[in-house]
């Protein structure tokens, strides 16, 4: 980042954490593995954190790029209270560049004038209490780049008993990891492929920190996660880069993490592919569940059998999804398959179809 010119850093600023100075005076941000190397007002390549005097800011705390009501399924989290409504709201920037990013508006925004809604924890975790959300998403761009801010909504809305949920790339350094996920109660993470040279080609960041994620999430902490994948014609699809994948999950994370193969749409760099056929997300899934996965759903596309949980045991149909409805629901309320008593893994309770929040998107305005 040592030749990156410098960007006037302006507007609400927030002390940042995870930096250190190093020898030749530069400020070194340690929250994720681009380890940005900056001189004096420089932002990082994230664009919303930068250097001012000697220390590392956040120039997006308390201020968001809008709010939104969704269901849980929209995340995609198909395990974490279905039907539920859940706050959803993301500020700017990214630390990745993927050419195919579907929300680019949002995360490679430079215009902080996008950011229109001022909004601090405690008023964040009320309004979801008001609006009858069980949980807040930090979404529709990275909450690592803002992890200060969703931190601190995390523990407002865990005060009044609102979960917090980060939907993210997993690109995040190991000790920021632990504090972070400290506060989540769940994740969607993305898992965008499963080769190196796809990670630095088409998101300039890298593979392995996301495995390091994955399998920190699974194997030291109670984070309930889910994992993505969304599918590039002729990019990250292929049968055999697909199995590599669903192999290396069934055995580095577990046969019982939902894995979700959701459909691309041409977008921001990437306007000369087509879309995701239908039949390659069900290939997709059927490989996954050749080598053992037990909960593996298709997305961005109407495909009643994608979208349902089977049960593990004995098959029967579970939790039956159009889109992101439930269209029929049989869990115990403690989340048990009724026929055969097999767990189903996830956090469940009672359901009811008639108040589910459905296939709805609801905006809404916190601060000003
Ligand atoms: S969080 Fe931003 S500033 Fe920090 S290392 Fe990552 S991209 Fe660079």
């Amino acid at each position: 980042m040592n030749d990156r010119a410098p960007d006037p850093v302006e507007g609400p600023l927030h002390p940042g954490r995870w930096w250190r100075t190093l020898d030749d005076g530069r400020v070194q941000c340690d929250l994720c593995p681009r380890e940005c190397r900056l001189h004096e007002g420089q932002r990082g390549a994230c664009f919303v954190r930068a250097r001012v005097g000697d220390a590392m800011v956040l120039t997006t705390y308390g201020r968001s790029s809008g709010f939104c009501i969704d269901p849980v399924e929209k995340k995609p989290l198909n395990h974490f209270l279905p039907g539920s409504a859940i706050l959803s709201f993301g500020t700017a920037g990214c630390n990745l560049a993927c050419k195919f990013c579907q929300n680019w508006d949002i995360s490679k925004s430079r215009d902080m004038d996008r950011l229109m809604d001022e909004a601090s924890p405690g008023a964040i975790a009320q309004a979801a209490v008001r609006s009858g959300c069980r949980s807040v998403a930090f979404t529709y761009n990275d909450p690592v780049i803002f992890a200060e801010y969703a931190m601190d909504v995390a523990d407002a809305c865990h005060a009044v008993g609102v979960l917090a949920v980060a939907v993210t790339a997993g690109y995040i350094s190991p000790e920021p990891r632990r504090e972070f996920y400290a506060k989540m109660d769940a994740a969607n993470v993305d898992l965008k492929g499963f080769t190196d040279e796809f990670y630095v080609k088409l998101t300039g960041a890298r593979l392995a920190p996301v495995l390091d994620t994955l399998v920190y999430l699974k194997h030291e902490t109670e984070v309930w996660f889910e994992i993505t994948t969304l599918l590039i014609p002729g990019r990250n699809d292929s049968p055999e880069e697909i199995r590599a994948m669903s192999k290396w999950i069934a055995r580095e994370i577990g046969f019982d993490v939902p894995l979700h193969f959701t459909a691309f749409h041409p977008d921001f760099k990437m306007t000369d592919l087509p879309p995701t056929p239908a039949a390659t997300l069900e290939r997709s899934r059927r490989i996954a569940m050749e080598e053992g996965l037990q909960f593996v759903y298709t997305g961005n596309v109407h495909d009643r059998e994608g979208g349902t949980t089977f049960c593990p045991n004995c098959s029967a149909k579970l939790i039956e999804r159009d889109w992101h409805r439930i269209e029929g629901y049989r869990l115990t309320p403690d989340g048990h398959c009724p026929d055969c008593g097999t767990a189903i893994a996830g956090h469940f309770e009672a359901f009811e179809r008639a108040t589910q929040f459905g296939r709805r998107r609801i905006p809404l305005t916190i601060g000003r």
